[in-house]
């Protein structure tokens, strides 16, 4: 039964995450574990941000892709332990870079990194002389900063 669990982790794993597209769930870590019992295959998602809206149609994304893949497909809403930007993987953070998007510094649950009080360099040119222009960026989830290197905007994707 391994290869039916491979099979479905794979379709899972290969849902783009809807706010930044060149992301997996996997890549994200929203994406625990998948499970295949008896033609029913269970994914266990954990939502990044509570209170994001993508958390419902990220559900759906997978429950569509295990679906595809011919399972049953039930979808486990995992709360604890709480996401945290570390279980980004190391190829993720790769991909938001590649994006123009500055990956989460460092993991931390404190205040101090929600609200962006952390260096954060330059997606485009790793400068770290950077500013903060706004608290949101183009979703909830990010923060608008702009390099004053090479003067361009990025989003910095908040840790939390
Ligand atoms: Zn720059």
């Amino acid at each position: 039964m391994v290869a039916e669990r491979e099979k479905a982790w794979a379709a899972a794993a290969s849902v783009p995450d809807p706010e930044v597209p060149c992301v997996t769930v996997a890549d994200l870590g929203i994406l625990r574990d998948v499970r295949v019992e008896n033609g029913v295959a269970t994914a266990f998602l954990t939502p990044t941000y509570s209170g994001c809206p993508a958390v419902d149609f990220i559900e759906l994304a997978v429950e569509t892709a295990l679906r595809d893949a011919g399972f049953d497909a039930r979808i486990e809403r995992v709360i604890s332990p709480p996401w945290t930007t570390d279980w980004i993987t190391k190829e993720g953070r790769e991909k938001l870079r590649a994006y123009g998007i500055a990956p989460p510094v460092k993991g931390s649950n404190s205040k101090r990194a929600l609200f962006g009080e952390t260096v954060v360099a330059c997606p485009r040119c790793a400068s770290e002389k950077t500013e903060r222009i706004s608290e949101f960026g183009s979703t909830a989830c990010k923060a608008q900063y702009r390099c004053t290197s090479c003067g361009e905007p990025f989003d910095y994707f908040k840790c939390i």
